[in-house]
């Protein structure tokens, strides 16, 4: 912008014409008009210096706007505006290039200004403006702007809507472009470092684009461009960072990934992890009676505190803000239970300026003695932490211990659900009458099993044509047997029990004809049929809540120790060990029944059979347990 060499210009014009006054002698008439022109010129010329003070306050404003870290939509969208109302255009957008998983690219609307006519657009194609996927044309002179970085001007509106908004009939698209005031349109392309980001859009109702307003839309340009890549930058650092700036300790974002990857570990190694959750004590007190920044001193103080507490291996967090939590690996609740009251200590024997001394509000809870899984142990140790408020603030709970799964009951609900939800193929009235039974027994709080197992009976029956009523109990009681053979916790015996329930219900989703074939299976029939402890697993059991813990054993429950198993191949200790169970027991009773292509097998045969896949179906121990187990029942 030649601001001052216009000046210079002017002077330069009026002392030419001082000199011709004086040394010409012309008459007066002449001066006054030559004076009369000359007035107009400096009108004109002052025109253009308002405009050109106009730019800079407002290229000015966006580079203020930059440096106030706000949202890059928030600036895109004062861009715009500006540009709407203060440079007088009657239409300005930013339009931004995105790509499809397929390959191809659409714009979408990142700012626009006010305009019911474009507005008018949206309503018709029935779409906000921001979900909007604007067609981006290869020939159009929108992208052909973008792709050679060049402004480009057309009064053809028209061509440039309907290009847009395809679906919009004739009369539609006049209508929407009379109501836009505009004679040319220009595009203005936009990049991000090297990057095509999009382009910048902008109507009026002036006929062409002067050299003074291409200056001014492409200085415009680069701020938006470099507001897109600082914007950007700011993003991507706030991504890598790990730690909270208040404290220093790490944040929400670091902590969850950490003991995410820590449960992993846990699992693996048969270690447990304890997670601290701690909420400083009456903080709105604090601030209300000192002002925030003693609120502020109360939150560092507690960060110093849990960063000198913790050993190298712990990681302390702050969650929220007041909330933190610390990650103690490889410690039981005991351990966390001491650690927690260790912290508690050292808090409350803090002196503080001013405020004098605070205190916490501490819970534990660990993994996997209280959940083995992330969410819920967070929400068991917060808990804790409540209850340590509600038991009068400045102590340390341990969550409360697992809930005992009532194995009936929650057989019952999941029968319940399967059938309420159709999660199987069930016809209305088999439905209505398995419905009533379970009701019953839920009502009556009946104490024999009987009328729950008929229920699985009857929805055995509806995928195997010949299964034998009763059975199902008699797998569960052997089950049962083996598991306490072995030594297995009650709580897992109960998960057992209810695994024994579902574990072949996927079979339910396998077409009829391939169990009651009587020539041997053929390899694709075989594929569908390993299909069903998925399809048990991961269709039919995932959404049910409750039963989340039973899903591992059934997903597993043809894993053979060797890793020959499906649909995993899971070898060894990583196969759940009911899931061994149930396939042992599977294994039994399908040898101890007869089969469309052979009798049923003697006891002394089935032993022999399992014996001799021991190492490869089994692990070896478990089916000794197993035989003897067979021995004493039989
Ligand atoms: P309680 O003992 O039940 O936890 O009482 P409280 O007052 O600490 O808890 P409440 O949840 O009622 O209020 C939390 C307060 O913490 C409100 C909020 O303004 C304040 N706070 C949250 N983050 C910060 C922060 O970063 N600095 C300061 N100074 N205060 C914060
Ligand atoms: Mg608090």
């Amino acid at each position: 912008m030649s601001i001052f060499s216009g000046i210079k210009d002017l002077l330069g014009q009026i002392n030419r014409i001082d000199g011709s006054i004086y040394m010409q002698g012309k008459n007066f008439a002449d001066v006054y008009a030559r004076n009369i022109a000359l007035e107009e010129e400096i009108a004109a010329r002052t025109k253009e210096l308002e405009q050109a003070n106009q730019t800079i306050l407002t290229l000015n404003s966006v580079w203020e706007m930059m440096n106030s870290s706000q949202p890059l939509s928030n600036m895109l969208d004062k861009i715009i505006n500006i540009l709407h109302n203060d440079m007088g255009y009657s239409f300005a957008s930013i339009l931004k290039i995105e790509h499809r998983e397929n390959g191809t690219s659409y714009f979408s609307a990142k700012a626009y200004s006010e305009n019911q006519s474009i507005n008018k657009a949206f309503e018709i194609v029935s779409e906000a403006a921001d979900t909007y996927e604007l067609p981006y044309i290869l020939n159009s002179i929108v992208v052909k702007a973008i792709i050679e970085r060049q402004i480009y001007s057309t009064p053809d509106i028209k061509g440039i809507v309907q290009m847009f908004f395809p679906s919009l009939a004739d009369e539609q698209l006049n209508e929407i472009i009379s109501g836009m005031h505009s004679k040319s349109c220009t595009i203005v392309p936009l990049h991000k470092t090297n990057d095509a980001f999009g382009c910048l859009i902008v109507s009026s109702d002036r006929d062409g684009l002067t050299d003074t307003e291409m200056n001014f839309l492409s200085l415009y340009a680069n701020q938006i461009e470099l507001a897109i890549t600082v914007a950007g930058l700011f993003e991507e650092v706030k991504k890598q960072a790990v730690t909270d700036p208040l404290t220093g300790l790490y944040n929400r974002r670091y902590f969850e990934e950490t003991i995410t990857k820590e449960a992993e570990r846990s699992v693996r190694l048969k270690q447990p992890f304890s997670l601290v959750s701690l909420d400083l004590d009456y903080l709105k007190r604090i601030n209300d009676t000192y002002g925030h920044q003693y609120g502020d001193l109360a939150i560092k103080t507690i960060a110093n505190v849990l960063k000198r507490e913790a050993r190298s291996i712990d990681v302390p967090a702050r969650i929220g803000g007041e909330e933190f939590n610390v990650l103690l690996p490889g410690v039981d609740s005991k351990g966390g239970y001491t650690a927690a009251e260790r912290i508690r200590k050292s808090i409350e024997n803090q002196v503080l300026d001013t405020i004098g001394g605070v205190t916490a509000s501490i819970g534990v809870a660990t993994f996997s003695e209280h959940s083995d899984r992330i969410d819920e142990l967070t929400e068991m140790a917060d808990q804790a932490m409540y209850q340590a408020k509600l038991n009068g603030r400045n102590q340390v709970k341990i969550a409360a211990a697992k809930p005992e799964l009532n194995w009936k009951k929650t057989a019952i609900d999941t029968f319940m659900d399967i059938i309420a939800k159709k999660r199987i193929p069930i016809d209305e009235k088999t439905a209505e009458k398995l419905n009533e039974k379970l009701t019953e027994i839920r009502n009556e709080n009946e104490q024999s099993n009987d009328i729950l197992f008929s229920v699985v009976d009857m929805i055995s029956q509806m995928y195997n044509r010949m299964y034998k009523e009763g059975t199902t109990k008699s797998k569960q009681l052997l089950a049962v047997m083996l598991a306490k053979k072995i030594d297995l916790p009650q709580t897992e015996i109960d998960k057992l029990k209810l695994a024994v329930l579902l574990y072949d219900i996927g079979n339910i989703m396998i077409p009829e004809d391939i169990f009651s074939k009587k020539e041997p299976l053929t390899e694709s029939e075989k594929e569908i049929i390993k299909r069903h402890p998925v399809i048990a697993a991961r269709e039919i059991l995932k959404p049910i809540s409750k039963i989340q813990d039973i899903i591992p054993i059934i997903e597993s429950h043809h894993e053979n120790w060797d890793g020959n198993g499906y649909p995993g191949h899971k070898s060894g200790i990583e196969i759940p060990i009911s899931s061994q169970i149930v396939l042992l027991v599977d294994a039994f009773y399908a040898m101890a029944e007869d089969r469309p292509y052979r009798q049923a097998y003697s006891i002394d045969k089935i032993i022999e059979i399992i014996r001799k896949e021991a190492g490869r179906q089994w692990n070896e121990q478990l089916v000794e347990d197993f035989i003897q187990v067979i021995k004493t029942k039989s």
